[in-house]
């Protein structure tokens, strides 16, 4: 699975990631193997209903069991026969209980049929059709299983621990066409006008996997080795689909050659649906991804998300799908193995730097949500609901993790050991023990140490790095301090890294040395002979382990580091602790890295740094990096003219707004800056900026709504001008372009913070309103809304909607949401706040009860 959305948390400490209700989940007794499921349904699509019959063969695995209980959410169960005999059973709306007339005997399978139906289902299938507000909406349906959801659309035994073969049978009506999991092994068009499609899942796999998608596709044919590879899209959709997804053969053949093991099923198709809830769902041999996704010619100058979705969700057919994990506790081994497909297909295809560029991002994604949200071990059954899991840690620094395994091994170990993995596993489920244990097959290596550190525990390593050199004795002085966040040494010997870590010296004419030296203690120094001082010193050469560092060298050590480490990662690093000096000579430095770094991403990091550099140098450096041929530099240029905030800056991003860039996301972060700048100290130039981001706003439609949602992020950023929430409010009715709307919504939060008390008032009113609406995205955006603001009213909004809705990830981020206001206002100001309110109620409560007493006097009389 791949999330598209995830929560940005503003506030800067950690919490517990086990919140209240977490308790410790396991799978269910098995009381035997299910071998087979059958779903026959007809779609009643204009009723978002259907009914039918799902058939489940079961070997039991004990004598004498009497009943049977299926998760079943929020079904019709008409009647339940086994093996054609009708039975008794107990239905509550969660769990089906089916008292067995006859008590199973080991080896003989029973056939246990259900007969169902469900209208407009919450969860787990979901139909989407056009409306009022958005006429041109096609009509779909498709499934969500992952994680415990296929419960809401056939009755089953939902964990990941049960692997059946399935076959699903669909009645739609013409011209929808139905794509699911495995061959096609019949279409019939029947004279009433509808069709019946027939799918058959010879291999086994787990519930959340099956599924079901419907449309009235165009369905673009590709193949691998002369296996089909289709792509499904809306009939307008022809060309983006092609651009989007048509690297997939290619793809299939690289994975198959990496795995030492050929892509396992008999077809692989990617269906792209509208409204999806995420990025995309590995559903076995095919795959749904969010219509997002799908990228116009401009789109694909700097977009590479597609890419990485398109890769991660085939990564999964084998991790996940052919090799499936026993419980959710251990979803990092296929997030992870999927995350990590990401960086390696990169390196395929974009080469070794920007592998280690996007390896280096996803250790970040994973260092912000440890430092702003919680810091948990990756592999844990202490949970809320299974849910919460997806997150950070198991995806980025589950990649991290990867990535550390290989270096320890060596890549031929590390695919061989991976080849092992799936050969032993495949078709069978799986827990990370089976790994560590594939690996010991493969290399002789124990790497419990590596897992016992960043798996079963939480964390990384923050190290401090000072050097100095003694001229005399021609020693190289390298002390290591691991801070672990905190400066002032409070470090406890159980939050320690015990690490092999390779220490390279180099030289700008010459072949850097290199000595690996085990860092274990809170502070250790280290001295090396060497003939010559060095230019630069590279902590962790190859940047490998998952850490944060920050080099303490001098200036000049900085500059050639910079200039000459072969390794950009590093060269970022010195980018970064140039920028903590500050002056002249660390911006000029920067400025010519940002003119001459061959690596667009090596660039693309100065220019971030040169924005916390307050000087003017700093401003004209990045005006120049305007021309970057890279759109994904001059993105990151126009971000940190965001944070100069001088005159010059201003005109520069306005004139690159007015005249366009190739790159869609370079006028968004143009439009979005323009906001920033104007705010903080050219208040004089509010009035004309207003006016340019409202005409972008009229002008400016295109793919994904990317430049006016940017417009809508810039006008945001004007505080105190109720112009701009006017504007911003004109695009939150329904009926407004959903991606364009849900940046409107998440926009009010950040507006409210400068608003007179009447504005927040009427932002509030909005927000409690929309909150209303059940689609996913849109509570996700009002959540994000409310976190931001700084009244304690907000936190009512939030609690209504963290009791009232029926997703797990909308609960918690709301919950986090309700945090975070509170840090806003501070706690005492929210207790004071709720306690009023408490008054209010029980006054409230107080008049009813006397009323209620004055009627039943008067009754009596
Ligand atoms: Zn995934």
């Amino acid at each position: 699975m791949s999330l598209e959305y995830y929560f940005d948390a503003e506030s800067s400490d950690r919490k517990s990631f086990i919140v209240p209700g977490a308790k410790p989940h396991y799978n269910p007794d098995r009381p035997g193997q299910v071998e087979h499921i059958f779903l026959d349904l007809i779609l009643e699509i204009p009723k978002e209903s259907f009914s039918g019959t799902c058939t489940i063969t079961i070997n039991p695995i004990r004598d004498g069991l009497t009943n049977l209980t299926l998760d079943a959410v929020n079904l019709h169960i008409h009647t339940v026969q086994v093996d054609e005999i009708t039975q008794n059973f107990d239905y509550d709306g969660e769990y089906l209980e089916i008292y067995l007339s006859q008590p199973t005997t080991i080896g003989k399978a029973i056939k246990v049929a259900i007969n169902y139906g469900v209208e407009k289902p919450q969860r787990g299938l979901y139909f989407i059709l056009p409306s009022e507000h958005y006429p041109h909406k096609p009509t779909q349906v498709w499934t969500q299983g992952e994680d415990e959801d296929s419960r809401y659309w056939f009755p089953c035994f939902d964990y990941p621990g049960q692997l059946t073969t399935s076959e699903i049978r669909v009645q739609v009506s013409q011209p929808l066409t139905v794509v699911s999991n495995g061959e096609l092994i019949s279409t019939e068009a029947l004279a009433s006008g509808e069709s019946i499609f027939h799918w058959s899942q010879k291999q086994v796999h787990p519930t959340y996997l099956m599924t079901l998608a419907v449309g009235d596709f165009a369905e673009i044919q590709d193949e691998w080795r002369g296996r089909p590879v289709n792509y499904y899209v809306e009939k307008d959709r022809v060309a983006d689909g092609k651009r989007s997804m048509g690297k997939t053969p290619k793809m299939m053949e690289f994975l198959s050659q990496k795995f030492g093991y050929d892509y396992p099923f008999p077809k692989y198709a990617q269906v792209c649906v509208d409204d999806f809830i995420f990025g995309g769902m590995e559903n076995t041999s095919t795959t749904l991804l969010t219509d997002r996704c799908l990228i116009d010619e401009r789109a694909a100058i700097d977009n590479r998300s597609t890419e990485s979705l398109v890769v991660h969700e085939l990564c999964h057919q084998w991790f996940g799908d052919l090799v499936v994990i026993k419980h959710w506790a251990h979803a990092w081994v296929k997030e992870g193995m999927a995350s990590y497909s990401e960086v390696f297909w990169t390196d395929f295809e974009y080469g070794k730097d920007d592998a280690a560029y996007y390896l280096l991002n996803e250790a970040r994604s994973y260092l912000a949500e440890d430092s702003s949200r919680y810091r948990r071990p990756i592999v844990t059954h202490i949970y809320r609901e299974a849910i919460e899991l997806y997150d950070r840690h198991i995806y980025e620094k589950g990649a991290c993790v990867y990535h550390m395994i290989r270096t320890e091994l060596g890549d031929d170990l590390f695919w061989k050991a991976i080849n092992i993995f799936l050969r032993d596993h495949a078709h069978q489920t799986v827990e990370t023990i089976d790994l560590i244990r594939a690996i010991e097959k493969a290399s002789g290596r124990n790497l419990m140490f590596l897992f016992d550190q960043y798996v079963f525990r939480g964390g990384h390593p923050d190290y401090k790095v000072a050097y100095s050199w003694d001229n005399d004795s021609k020693l190289a002085k390298i002390t290591v301090t691991q801070t672990q966040g905190k400066p002032d040494k409070t470090v406890t010997e159980n939050e320690l890294f015990d690490l092999k870590i390779p220490l390279g010296f180099g030289y700008s004419s010459e072949e850097s040395k290199t000595f690996t030296v085990r860092i274990h203690e809170k502070e250790q120094s280290f001295y090396f002979p060497l003939e010559k001082k060095p230019d630069f010193i590279s902590f962790d050469q190859g940047n490998n382990y998952l850490k944060t560092v920050n080099l303490d060298y001098a200036l000049p050590e900085l500059k050639a580091q910079l200039r000459h480490d072969p390794d950009p990662i590093s060269r970022i690093y010195a980018a970064q602790a140039l920028a903590k000096k500050g002056g002249l000579e660390a911006v000029k430095a920067l400025a010519e890295a940002l003119k001459e770094d061959k690596f667009w991403a090596v660039r693309f990091e100065v220019a971030q740094e040169l924005g916390k550099v307050k000087l003017d140098q700093s401003g004209s450096a990045l005006i120049a990096g305007l021309q970057d041929p890279e759109a994904r530099v001059r993105r990151s240029v126009v971000d940190a003219l965001g944070k100069v905030k001088d005159r010059p800056s201003l005109q520069a991003v306005e004139q690159l707004l007015a005249t366009g860039d190739p790159s869609y996301y370079v006028e968004a972060a143009a439009a979005r800056v323009l906001g920033s700048l104007v705010s903080a100290t050219l208040k004089d130039q509010e009035v004309q900026v207003i006016q340019l981001l409202n005409q972008v706003l009229q002008e400016r439609s295109g793919w994904n709504e990317v430049v006016r949602a940017g417009a809508i992020a810039g006008l945001a950023q004007l505080k105190t001008s109720v112009a701009a929430l006017d504007s911003i409010v004109q695009y939150i009715p329904l009926g407004v372009p959903q991606p364009l709307r849900l940046a409107a919504i998440r926009a009010l939060g950040a507006i409210s913070k400068g608003q007179t008390p009447p504005e927040v008032e009427r932002i509030l009113a909005l927000l409690a309103d929309l909150a209303k609406e059940t689609f996913f995205l849109t509570q996700l955006s009002v959540v994000a809304a409310l976190g931001q603001m700084e009244t304690p009213k907000a936190i009512a909004v939030l609690q209504s909607l963290a009791t009232q809705t029926p997703d797990g990830r909308v609960r918690r981020v709301a919950e986090e949401a309700i945090a975070q206001v509170q840090g806003h206002i501070g706690a005492d100001k929210a207790v004071k706040q709720i306690r009023e309110e408490l008054e209010e109620m029980k006054k409230e409560n107080q008049q009813l009860k006397s009323r209620l007493e004055n009627l039943e006097a008067k009754s009596k009389d």
